[in-house]
């Protein structure tokens, strides 16, 4: 089987299928790795009044244990709330158990006030993965999910990090952001901080159809950062779900591939943007996505761990 990772995936509050389980329903489902993010930090968007809301010791221990009895190519996240004052200890302790990354998700606070932990992520060589883009949550959160908002993150020399859903519907927004990223590299001393963009659904399907085709045309490389993600969950993972996303990007950029091996086509679309005449390889955008950028983005030169 192909290797597809699947970068998106949650552990959540409530009734959760057991290792062996979810990984059937996964495997079923073409996928054969990913992340998995612990339970989430104390927020009661995510715990029912009156339920416990774990520590992060506890939340740490749960994702590890259920990691543990998963082939190591599904890689444990720990979920994390930068604001909080022992912030930098939670990331140390996660490392040190075998933490391979973390989740971040802006409800209460903006990206900058997360900044000192972000660099400690830097500093430990693992990556962070952002949610990006609306939230339903019922609160006044869309100014700290907004891509601009993480044009901080300049700062942080050598994070690698991803902003989940192509930050819809902000998706262009996303993509410039991305080419700043890309060209701030050659402007600024120290490893440069890399940016990858999560395709996961929450942006409905026309505009990630058409976030694939800006990503091919635009002279960033974004497909080299793209990574791939479903944005399930392992208390009931959506066997069906995950292959009919997965099919219908494969699809997407198929059709892409299709139009655009035509260098005339693409010169007539873009003729400024793109210099010289290029066929454009959207199969290997997808092929990337799936794979190897996933790998590189979690630290990893091949599926094995370090
Ligand atoms: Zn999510």
């Amino acid at each position: 089987m192909n290797p597809v990772y699947d970068c998106h995936i949650h552990m959540m509050p409530g009734r959760c299928d057991a290792p062996e389980t979810f990984l059937a329903k996964i495997t079923a489902a073409g996928m054969t790795g990913g992340s998995i993010f612990s339970l989430p930090p104390k927020n009661t968007l995510f715990y029912k009044t009156g339920t416990t809301m774990p520590e992060h010791r506890e939340r740490i221990a749960n994702v590890l244990d259920f990691c543990r009895k998963l082939p190591d190519t599904f890689h444990p996240f720990f979920w994390l709330n930068p604001t909080e004052p022992d912030a930098l200890e939670q990331i140390r302790y996660a490392k040190e158990h075998g933490i391979l990354g973390f989740k971040v998700l802006c409800s209460t606070y903006a990206p900058l006030e997360g900044l000192a932990a972000y660099r400690e992520c830097a500093r430990l060589g693992l990556p962070v993965h952002f949610h990006s883009g609306i939230l339903y949550d019922g609160e006044v959160s869309g100014g700290f999910n907004r891509p601009l908002d993480f044009e901080c993150l300049l700062e942080v020399s050598g994070l690698r990090f991803a902003l989940a859903h192509i930050s819809w519907p902000w998706t262009d927004e996303c993509l410039a952001l991305f080419g700043k990223f890309r060209s701030a590299a050659g402007m600024r001393s120290g490893p440069a901080p890399e940016m990858y963009i999560d395709t996961c659904p929450g942006a409905p399907e026309f505009a990630r159809v058409d976030a694939f085709r800006k990503i091919g045309l635009l002279p960033y490389d974004a497909g080299s950062r793209l990574l791939f993600g479903i944005d399930s969950s392992v208390n009931d993972y959506s066997t069906d779900g995950a292959r009919r996303i997965h099919e219908f990007d494969r699809n997407a950029f198929n059709k892409f591939h299709a139009m655009y091996s035509d260098p005339v086509r693409v010169h007539e679309e873009v003729p400024f943007t793109r210099h010289g005449l290029d066929a454009l390889d959207f199969n290997s955008i997808f092929e990337n996505a799936v794979s190897v950028n996933y790998l590189r983005f979690i630290g990893k030169k091949d599926g094995r761990k370090q």
